[in-house]
């Protein structure tokens, strides 16, 4: 059965930090066919009618029809303490975050957390996340579950720790390295789920398992590699204190070969220039957390620099360090944490972070993020008038980005109509 979408529709065909608002393709009063979760077309509306009369049809108005927003940094365990009051990253991870994800053991609590997680995601038209679980292997197991019963493309791997971490969640080198091979054999392109290798970040590491886990990825480049670097300026200086032989933060990463093409790099707020030639010359992607680095008071991502020098960049909430489940609040936090810096981003940029940014930093940029034939048919659906506030503002809009600019800053779950995952619909209740 193919299923026939109407309504604004909206894709990138294009990089708008490159080619400015056209790299957007606007089909104002467009459609797009769907069939066995795939899209097999997008064009004008009359025609598409015309063409494909058999079509269950599906007539959102003058909704706007997006690529499914993709979230590429999360971490699902810490669903249940999001806006945690008042600390710093290291007292925030051991205040809040470390005796709740000592709590991932237990199946059943790994399993609810992971249903919550997703449930709250697609409710806020997000479609894929590539998130962090715990050290225990229970909880991929729970999140790959709770994602493969939703349809769901995601990427998630075990974070692996083994100091400056309560025993309760530090495994070891070799643990580390075996579970993780063992979760990837189980889980890697089983339907939609992608496995990542995930050391939590170098000061929660020995050496010996960033070896461990450099040597993982060294015999599985198939697959990615996600941590963070260099969110706060206190644990930069701890990482030069734990590892002194290294050139810098992410000369840590590259020595136990932790560097490469299919690496991702959550935060990346203080760079040294070393460090951004590196980044740029692998290929390698950087994440933006800007209600994460708002919340947690870590500074300001330099947008606009690092997209000029060449950097790959997607956007994420960061759940739990982050404040919001919703894309649209992540994209306003970007625009803010830009205007500190003085550059104002396009609708047009963020909203392309949300979708096709954050899939090409996955490397899931030719499946998923864009509306386009041959594309998975994950799709958000999203109301340019969800409040009485937004919709007097979007009344007055002159263009499409000036109509979509107030959702962007004011919207949220009320917003989403509906979200399309893998062709079937989840429509708001
Ligand atoms: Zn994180």
């Amino acid at each position: 059965m193919r299923d026939l979408l109407i309504g604004q529709v909206l894709s990138f065909d294009d990089d708008p930090f490159l080619e400015g608002p056209s790299a957007a393709r606007i089909e104002a009063e467009g459609a797009v066919l769907i069939e066995d979760g795939r899209i097999l077309a997008v064009g004008p509306a009359a025609s598409l009618r015309a063409a494909h009369p058999e079509a269950r049809r599906h007539d959102y108005g003058k909704a706007l029809i997006s690529p499914g927003f993709v979230d590429a940094h999360a971490h699902y365990p810490q669903t249940g303490i999001i806006a945690g009051w008042g600390k710093r990253l290291i007292d925030w991870l051991n205040t809040y975050t470390f005796p709740e994800e000592s709590r991932f053991g237990d199946p059943e609590h790994a399993r609810r957390a992971a249903e919550t997680c997703l449930d709250l995601m697609l409710a806020h038209g997000t479609t894929s996340v590539c998130s962090f679980c715990t050290i225990h292997p229970e909880s991929v197991d729970a999140f790959f579950t709770a994602a493969q019963a939703r349809g769901m493309r995601v990427m998630a791997g075990k974070t692996c720790m083994d100091r400056n971490a309560p025993d309760s969640l530090r495994d070891s080198a070799q643990s580390a390295y075996d579970q993780s091979k063992a979760l990837l054999e189980r889980w890697h392109g089983v339907d939609r789920l992608g496995y990542v290798i995930t050391p939590r970040f170098a000061p929660t590491s020995t050496p010996d398992q960033l070896a461990a886990l450099g040597a993982l990825w060294a015999e599985h480049p198939e697959v990615a590699m996600q941590t963070h670097l260099s969110e706060q300026k206190e644990e930069i200086r701890w990482v030069a204190e734990l590892f002194p032989e290294a050139r810098d933060y992410l000369d840590v990463y590259e020595r136990f070969g932790l560097l490469g093409a299919r690496g991702l790099y959550g935060h990346a707020i203080h760079l040294e220039p070393r460090e951004r030639d590196r980044l740029r010359d692998v290929g390698a992607a950087l994440v933006h957390c800007p209600t994460s680095n708002a919340f947690i008071g870590s500074g300001l991502f330099d947008m606009v620099g690092l997209k000029a020098e060449g950097q790959r960049i997607g956007l994420a909430t960061d759940i739990g360090g982050g404040s919001s489940f919703s894309m649209l609040r992540t994209m306003a936090a970007a625009y803010e944490i830009a205007q500190l810096r003085g550059e104002a981003l396009h609708p047009a940029q963020l909203w392309w972070l949300a979708t096709a940014g954050s899939a090409g930093a996955l490397g899931l940029g030719d499946r998923i993020g864009r509306i386009a034939p041959g594309y998975e048919a994950d799709l958000t659906v999203v109301d340019l008038a969800s409040t009485q506030a937004i919709a007097q503002r979007a009344a007055r809009a002159g263009d499409l980005w000036e109509a979509l600019f107030p959702t962007i800053m004011m919207g949220d779950d009320r917003a989403i109509l509906a979200t399309w995952v893998n062709g079937k619909p989840i429509h708001r209740a």
